[in-house]
């Protein structure tokens, strides 16, 4: 039976090991830290039995592969699935705006949705239906080196277009600030959200944390199929003979009994196992992050009514209601990040007192969680250098969200790339 050395048990590791063990493959997965999941995975918080997420992880219906990957794990009933679009929009002066296509049939529905959603004028509404009806026609290649910002203004939105309705749905789908990220990424997935059917644009939440949606069941479905796991096992060094690689040190030891080997690890991670640029160039690996912060926040008493709501012009962008807690979320958040506990409690919970009228007395607990390298900036210069899953070495694949998947680093980007990075071993052992 052939082998494939899998080094990275975020999802995209997962994800490659998932697909070739059910092609009956042999997988050796080894991840360098003591869990699997990476940078989507949940915790059992003490105080509060709650089981939470390192960040709350919001997936849309376009999220095709990853929809694949839930059912074949068997997880898809720990998701709820909106049955099409709807966002609570909220602005600073308390007031909510619903966006929610009619019943009509797509697309009339999404542009009649629109049409209703009234934190915008009459005149903002057309532009924005007319941008969305523009997107076929569109030609994202031409824009790579325009920003998003720029290109919005160049598509005559107005700045309240652009405030109350693209920097929602940018800043969360890219984590970049309008300013920085390429209008090509930009345009490609609203193509993707919004010229697909209104199943498309729905959201899909977890109903459950991400390590009991994701990655328990990966990890069970590879132990069932006798694959070989092992935890806090840190790639060190890859040795190549004849242009393949043979051998991989780990902290723990030798490896040599693979045919393959998926390389599934961030590319911060990736340039310090390729000094020599062996696997490929090493300024490929060399990208630009941004970061994401959450705070986890219990409430003596909870009166939201909506599952998650949208911040419009605010530095806190989306809240998430679990009944017990809430969970906010500040895409982008690098100017944040440093700050202390206490600046940040003060400044999130001014945020949801002003536009939910949570008063902070009513908080009694709060939890932070800063991730700093939560995904890469898809800027032009990071788009030009995404690699795909093909490298130097014959037999050593890549797999990760930061890889060429045509999306931004999200899950779906990152369960596309290890399903890519799994055909492409499966086509070279099938040549062997
Ligand atoms: C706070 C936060 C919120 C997010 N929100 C969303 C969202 O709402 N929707 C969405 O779609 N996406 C979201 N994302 C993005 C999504 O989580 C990532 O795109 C995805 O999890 C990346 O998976 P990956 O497998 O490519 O990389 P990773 O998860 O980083 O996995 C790589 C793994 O490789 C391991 N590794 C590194 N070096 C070595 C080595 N030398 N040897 C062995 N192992 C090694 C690492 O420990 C890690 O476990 C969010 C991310 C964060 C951080």
């Amino acid at each position: 039976m052939k082998k494939c050395l899998i080094v990275g048990g975020g999802l995209a590791g997962l994800s490659s090991a998932v697909s070739l063990a059910k092609q009956n493959i042999n997988v050796h997965l080894i991840e360098a830290s003591p869990k699997f999941g990476g940078r989507a995975y949940s915790f059992v918080d003490e105080k509060s039995g709650n089981e939470i997420d390192n960040g709350q992880h919001l997936l849309l219906g376009c999220y095709y592969e990853t929809i694949k990957f839930i059912k074949l794990i068997g997880t898809e009933n720990l998701f709820r699935f909106q049955k099409q679009l709807e966002i609570n929009f909220v602005t600073r002066d308390k007031i909510k705006h619903q966006l929610k296509p009619t019943e009509l049939p797509y697309p009339l529905g999404l542009l009649l949705g629109l049409l209703n959603y009234d934190a915008l004028s009459i005149a903002d509404k057309i532009k924005i239906i007319f941008l969305i009806v523009q997107l076929p026609f569109t030609q994202s290649e031409k824009y790579l080196n325009i920003s998003v910002e720029d290109w919005l203004i160049e598509q005559s939105q107005s700045r309240n277009c652009i405030k109350s309705f693209w920097e929602i749905i940018a800043v969360g789908a890219l984590n970049s600030k309008l300013k920085d990220a390429s209008a090509k990424m930009f345009i490609d997935i609203l193509k993707v959200i919004f010229l697909n059917g209104s199943d498309a644009s729905a959201m899909i939440i977890p109903k459950v944390g991400l390590s009991k949606a994701f990655v328990d069941p990966a990890v069970n479905f590879l132990k069932v199929r006798k694959n070989e796991l092992s935890l806090s096992e840190k790639l060190l060094e890859i040795s190549v003979t004849q242009n393949k690689a043979v051998v991989v040190e780990t902290d723990k030891g030798s490896i040599n009994d693979f045919d393959t080997v998926i390389l599934a690890i961030p590319s911060y991670a990736f340039s310090r196992i390729n000094e020599k640029n062996f696997i490929i160039e090493n300024d490929r690996t060399d990208l630009s992050t941004s970061s994401i912060l959450t705070l986890h926040l219990w409430l003596k008493e909870n009166k939201l009514k909506k599952p998650f709501y949208a911040f419009i012009d605010s530095r806190l962008h989306w809240v998430f209601n679990h009944g017990e807690y809430i969970t906010t979320v500040t895409s982008s958040a690098d100017e944040l990040i440093e700050k202390s506990q206490e600046e940040l409690f003060s400044i999130i919970s001014t945020e949801l007192f002003t536009y939910l009228g949570i008063n902070p007395e009513n908080i009694s607990r709060y939890k932070i969680i800063k991730e700093k390298r939560a995904t890469f900036i898809p800027n032009k210069e990071n788009l030009l250098k995404r690699p795909s899953a093909n490298t130097k070495l014959e037999n050593v694949f890549l797999a990760g969200d930061w890889t060429n998947t045509g999306l931004p680093a999200t899950i779906e980007g990152a369960i596309k790339s290890g399903n890519t990075a799994a055909k492409e071993v499966q086509k070279y052992i099938s040549s062997l």
